[in-house]
């Protein structure tokens, strides 16, 4: 029997691996440079941390996403479905509120739910999370819509937009829970059934059904932002104002939620045209009270994550990934024995300033041009008698078939120039 690879799950082969280290690079500079720390956090955590803090009304306890299992002594644990709850046990247990506040961190890694698989959603996905710490601040929240915004533009990403919003203190979230449930509960029947559950757990979370019956019931109703108090509104109004000194592009939502429980005010997220149904590269907003849930000093926050795979799936529909010049890749074809030597000891020398590969055997002209371009090269040079009396190698370029004698400095400044 052949083994597979989980449904859900997926490799990462090295032709692909390049787009995903420039989004963690992405990441690392644009966070890096505003003073966030990365931190690493367990790939799983007692189930608690999760429950506690996701909610029981979001998607992922109420549509049982998440992966439980039991160790050996019984204890229940859970595969993160998503980081912010983890990285705020981290941040309690090691005392985080003592560093100068407020604390700015992120991270990048797999996370996993059991979903229904699509494109762009699956059960081992990978997510960029970033998290302010300690301001109350309509400051911290436009930064990290800025910064979001940021990190997707230098991905390569051009087609991005920021959706801004809010749900509104607790107080809104009740008073406007409690309108739409009074608007719905007469029509009950005619909700889809995850909305019927919705409808009594936490019926904002309606607004953000896919199903075209639930969006006709929902159609004429207020969105959360046409019943903000005046605390939350003048907030929101705050954040927009820096937003627009800074010229972040956005357009306001008035229908935006977020998933999980713990969000007050402000709920943003990046989408992307080109990505099809899901069309959500991440989301965030505020969630004071969450720190408190977990046992640590009342801190307000603010966060987001996006979905790696989604951000690499809107770089391939804009052609981004490739824009620009590819990066030199040498492959040396000695064409007779004495070459082949050469070419190791050549290699050997010239990869500290970039990628070069060479033919362990002799080979034709012919076959080892095209053994260069069926290896992703973009430079091949071949070395024979001829190539060895004048002290060369022959350089073409496979992509214009240009070709010309190139010294071993030549080929140095060619992999160093784009480099
Ligand atoms: P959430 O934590 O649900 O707010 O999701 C934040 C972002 O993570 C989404 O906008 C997606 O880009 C990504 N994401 C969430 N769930 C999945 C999934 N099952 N598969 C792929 N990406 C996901």
């Amino acid at each position: 029997m052949k083994v597979r690879s989980v449904k859900g799950t997926a490799d990462v082969l090295p032709e692909e691996r390049a787009a995903w280290r420039r989004v963690e690079s992405a990441a690392a500079r644009v966070l890096g440079n505003a003073g966030a720390g990365e931190l690493s956090v367990p790939v799983f955590e007692y189930v608690d941390v999760f429950t506690k803090s996701v909610g029981e009304s979001s998607d992922i306890v109420v549509q049982k996403e998440m992966y439980v299992f039991e160790d050996r002594g019984g204890r229940s644990l859970a595969l993160r479905p998503e980081f912010t709850a983890g990285i705020m046990r981290a941040f309690v247990e090691h005392g985080m509120h003592t560093r100068p506040l407020p604390v700015k961190l992120w991270t990048m890694g797999p996370a996993f739910r059991a979903e229904n698989v699509q494109r762009g959603r699956y059960r081992q996905f990978h997510q960029v999370d970033y998290e302010v710490v300690g301001s109350e601040s309509p400051l911290a929240d436009a930064e990290a819509v800025q910064l979001m915004y940021a990190v997707l533009e230098e991905c390569g990403l051009t087609r991005h937009v920021m959706l801004l919003g809010s749900v509104g203190d607790p107080e809104d979230r009740a008073a406007y829970n409690a309108y739409l449930r009074e608007a719905l509960e007469p029509r009950r029947d005619e909700l889809s059934e995850v909305s019927r559950e919705r409808l009594r757990l936490n019926p904002m979370r309606i607004l953000d059904s896919k199903h075209a019956g639930d969006q006709a019931l929902i159609a004429d109703l207020d969105r959360p932002l046409e019943r903000l108090g005046e605390a939350s509104r003048a907030h929101f109004e705050q954040v927009r104002r820096y937003l627009d000194a800074w010229g972040v592009p956005y357009r306001v939502d008035p229908g935006i939620v977020r998933g999980l429980d713990y969000y007050r005010r402000t709920a943003f997220e990046a989408h992307h045209e080109g990505i099809g149904a899901q069309s959500a590269l991440g989301g965030g907003g505020r969630y004071d009270g969450l720190i408190k849930l977990l046992g640590g000093p009342d801190l307000p926050a603010t966060g987001w994550a996006f979905g790696v795979e989604r951000v690499i799936d809107a770089l391939a529909e804009e052609a981004a990934a490739d824009d620009g010049a590819r990066e030199p890749r040498l492959f040396l074809v000695p064409l007779d024995e004495a070459a082949v030597d050469e070419a190791a000891a050549l290699a050997a020398r010239l990869r500290e300033h970039g990628t070069v590969e060479f033919a362990y055997q002799r080979r034709a002209p012919g076959k080892g041009l095209a053994e260069a371009d069926r290896r992703g090269a973009t430079h091949a040079a071949l070395r024979g008698a001829s190539e060895r009396a004048a002290g060369v190698w022959q350089l073409k370029d496979l992509a214009t078939g240009e070709q010309r004698p190139a010294s071993e400095d030549d080929l140095r400044a060619l992999l160093e120039f784009s480099a």
